[in-house]
């Protein structure tokens, strides 16, 4: 029984949580043995995807053929469509190795357009990058020159580099009409009612140029990560590994680089620890039964985990947290984004008073010392999780390609802003992949994820540039 059972001495004393903080500690934690097997099945996922019947993940390839030497030059406009912002980037790749210049606008993303009709999307789309040609360039008769590389952050097919046929939303989208198909001519279309004279020259995921970004100025980069609103990987396979590419007879040895769409590893529900939040989750979410993964680990989602469980723990538990308070506004899906997690990882822990502040300010909840407790270890619980499942995906692509030494490129919200995130990866990094304890704090591991170069922009331009090199040498 609680040590304060009984005394009766103070109704408000605040209960101790430990029986409730110890199964979520049960519920959240993934431990080695836990880790390595997810990453045995995920290596074998990687290659089924990669087979001719195919498998969950879809193992895209991105006709990005090469690496970028460094020496790539001109100017070009990247268009990035993420999860949450657009923003539309002119990049100068220089005449010095590896520099580039960047002139760039950000433009929110309307949360109705993410559930709106296509039209309004497009039309959204074009205006911006009208609006940020007006504002940076004099002569728009000269546009037409200046490829595009289009950043459309969802898993596409792609039978040519200026082609991408959407396979399905993720992130919270869900807009009628768009899956199955092109996206391509839909944009073109947009920007030629507007009478923009621009071509696109290459359609690219994120992650592939996260990957061709952060190469450019660090050849050990052989994978791109997003932990961001969303998460994925890509990496650069031989086409000889790729027995859905055979029929297309490209020399084996021709590199290919592979959009992983690792976020819906285990839709299937075979070997990932999901709780009844995740189910949850996954069940009220616009796509359920895709992007297993994904909604384990991508900042879309882990504040709406940590709001089920505290909804979970008022309405169900033994202990009742924020008795007799008004919690509606925690009633709400989707309040809390991964941000207000991040803060509470950040509070120093004696005190815990900036979350007390923002259960204040945010949810009208006043936790209790104890109940902040439990909010603290609840965030460190869900980070935890997600850091170390994403782990497993960077030990099978790095398994798989046999990679004994590397460095990952890494870009996105979660995994630049949210507390330990890249500590906590590293250290189930090192217990997949069972490298020696360090002797010496400063040694590098031997795979290390890293802050990545900016692939929805820099990486963006350099695959036009690379795609426009391979058009011009006559290689497809
Ligand atoms: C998309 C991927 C993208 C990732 C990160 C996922 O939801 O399916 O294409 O790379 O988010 O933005
Ligand atoms: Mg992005």
């Amino acid at each position: 029984s609680s040590p304060m059972a009984g005394t009766g001495s103070d109704v408000n004393a605040p209960k101790d949580l430990h029986k409730e903080i110890n199964h979520l500690e049960e519920l959240l934690t993934v431990d080695t043995a836990k880790l390595k097997e997810i990453t045995s099945h995920f290596q074998n996922e990687l290659e089924k995807g990669l087979s001719v019947e195919g498998g969950s993940i879809p193992m895209n390839p991105t006709w990005v053929m090469s690496y970028p030497t460094g020496h790539e030059t001109g100017t070009y406009l990247a268009l990035d469509m993420g999860g949450t912002n657009l923003r539309v980037c002119q990049v100068t790749l220089t005449e010095q190795k590896s520099e580039f210049d960047i002139i760039q606008s950000k433009y929110r993303m309307p949360e109705e357009l993410k559930t709106g009709d296509a039209d309004e999307l497009w039309e959204y789309i074009a205006d911006c990058l009208m609006q940020f040609i007006e504002t940076h360039h004099g002569d728009p008769t000269k546009l037409e020159k200046i490829p595009l590389g289009f950043t459309f952050s969802y898993p596409a097919t792609q039978n040519y580099v200026d082609e991408g046929i959407l396979q399905r939303w993720t992130k919270g989208f869900d807009i009628p009409g768009v899956e199955g198909h092109n996206v391509v001519p839909m944009f073109q279309d947009a920007l030629a009612r507007r009478g923009v004279p621009i071509k696109l020259s290459a359609l690219i995921n994120d992650t592939t140029g996260t990957l061709v970004a952060s190469a450019y100025t660090d050849p050990k980069m052989k994978i791109g990560c997003i932990f961001g609103t969303g998460c994925n990987a890509a990496y650069m396979e031989d086409c000889g590994s790729i027995p859905k590419l055979a029929h297309l007879n490209l020399p084996p040895d021709t590199p290919m680089a592979i959009n992983c769409e690792w976020g819906a590893f285990d839709n299937e529900h075979k070997v990932l620890p999901r709780t009844a939040y995740d189910v949850v989750i996954d069940r009220d979410s616009p796509r359920p039964g895709q992007q297993s993964f994904e909604k384990m680990i991508a900042g879309l989602y882990l504040g709406e985990i940590f709001r089920l469980i505290m909804v979970d723990l008022h309405e169900n538990s033994e202990a009742r947290i924020f008795a007799g308070q008004d919690i509606s506004k925690l009633r709400k899906p989707y309040t809390l984004d991964s941000s207000f997690l991040s803060a509470i990882e950040e509070d120093p822990l004696e005190s815990l008073s900036e979350t007390l502040a923002l259960f204040q300010d945010k949810l009208n909840i006043g936790p209790n010392p104890a109940e902040l407790k439990l909010i603290r270890r609840t965030c460190e619980l869900i980070g935890t999780r997600a850091a170390r499942l994403s782990a497993c995906g960077v030990a099978a692509i790095s398994r798989k390609k046999n990679y004994q030494s590397c460095h990952v490129g890494a870009d996105g919200s979660v995994f630049n802003k949210y507390p330990h995130f890249k500590a906590r990866g590293a250290v189930a990094l090192r217990e997949i992949l069972d490298w020696p304890e360090k002797t010496d704090p400063k040694e590098e591991d031997p795979i290390e994820i890293l802050a990545a170069e900016d692939g929805s922009g820099v990486g963006a331009a350099l695959i036009a540039a690379l795609t426009l090199r391979r058009v011009k040498d006559g290689n497809m």
